[in-house]
């Protein structure tokens, strides 16, 4: 029958001496298997005609009652971070970057996780998206900017250097037109020197309009802040692009990390010899092993950051380690 249908309605019309042509999708559910009331039927067709149009044109998709559930879930979360957001339920992680060399602190990475009530501590891989795809992650993003540089100003003033704080933002906070104006108000409010402040850009998210990028990039960094490329080597940027990218630091996607010392020494060296070129620093991330971190010293590559020195920490843990560091340097 819906081949039938579809041979009906699509094909070639006429209207107006113009050649139309039309390609339909469908949505099926069926009475009584699918829902035996006649809005929920038809609430059940509306998922699947949702489906059936993702897949493509002309396509045909029948109801499923995972498309219910898939739909729930995601609206469950969606209410669930409006909640987190009210409720304050967003905490800030810190992991430290280093100089292998002399295993001295460079900066450390704000990373931010959801202590959800009942579910305990959630990855941002599980809400990041989400968040962006609603209008959300600008909020988490200033919130997390917040706390980040009130945690770090409180280490800063113990006496020590421990570098630049590096932040991940969302390129949607970026394109938001009173972003720099915000941002300056904060650092002006927290007295937060723009010195001490670095962020990173997935490469795949400044690729998607370069030149765009390249001003709201240029802005920033004209106060002073510094600007690294994450995800390095994932995001297919052109060599002519990258050359007029305001940026100062690579940072090697972890994917080739993980395979050091026998697979992607290539590319890895690679990489490091085209930040060397651009004059840019490099940093690798993800580093595990004695041997990733010898492999990367070898070739030329000394900032890292990776469970072997430390996973992130929270606020009381990192004011632990800071003590700690300083004092093994010390002794
Ligand atoms: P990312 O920016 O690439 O951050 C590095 C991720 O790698 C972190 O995951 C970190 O915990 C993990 N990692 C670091 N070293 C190692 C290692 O040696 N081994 C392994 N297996 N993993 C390591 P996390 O915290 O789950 O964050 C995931 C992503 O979520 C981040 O990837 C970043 O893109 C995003 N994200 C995190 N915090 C924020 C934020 O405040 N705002 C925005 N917009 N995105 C954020
Ligand atoms: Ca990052
Ligand atoms: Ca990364």
């Amino acid at each position: 029958l819906s081949n039938e249908i579809q041979q009906t309605i699509a094909g070639e019309f006429v209207i107006n001496r113009q050649k139309l042509f039309i390609t339909i999708a469908l949505g099926i559910a069926r009475f009584p298997k699918d829902a035996e009331e006649a809005n929920t039927l038809i609430q059940n067709v509306d998922s699947a005609l949702h489906k059936a149009k993702a897949s493509g044109k002309g396509c045909m998709h029948f109801y499923d009652p995972q498309l219910t559930e898939i739909t729930n879930n995601k609206l469950l979360l969606l209410t669930e971070l409006k909640e987190a957001i009210a409720r304050n339920e967003f905490k800030v992680f810190y992991q430290p970057q280093l100089d292998a060399r002399n295993h001295q602190i460079i900066g450390m990475e704000a990373l931010v996780r959801w202590q959800h009530p009942d579910r305990g501590l959630i990855s941002p891989k599980n809400f990041i998206h989400p968040a962006e795809e609603h209008g959300l992650i600008n909020t988490i993003d200033f919130y997390v900017m917040q706390t980040a540089m009130q945690d770090f100003i409180q280490w800063q003033s113990l006496g020590n250097d421990i570098g630049r704080l590096s932040l991940n933002l969302s390129i949607k906070l970026l394109e938001d037109s009173n972003y720099l104006n915000n941002l300056k108000a904060i650092l002006s409010e927290l007295k937060f020197n723009p010195r001490w402040l670095k962020l990173e850009v997935t490469e795949s998210l400044i690729m998607k309009d370069v030149n765009l990028s390249i001003s709201i990039l240029k802005n920033i960094r004209k106060l002073g802040i510094e600007i690294a490329i994450d995800d390095f080597g994932t995001g297919y940027s052109s060599l002519s692009y990258l050359q007029k990218l305001p940026v100062d630091k690579l940072k090697i996607d972890r994917s080739f990390i993980i395979n050091l010392p026998d697979k992607d020494t290539d590319l890895t060296r690679t990489i490091i010899a085209l930040s060397h070129s651009l004059g840019l620093d490099v940093l690798a991330e993800g580093i595990e092993t004695t041997e990733q971190e010898k492999f990367l010293l070898e070739n030329g590559c000394y900032f890292m950051q990776g469970f072997y020195y430390s996973r992130p920490l929270d606020n009381n843990a990192m004011t632990q380690y800071i003590q700690d560091h300083y004092t093994q340097q010390e002794r």
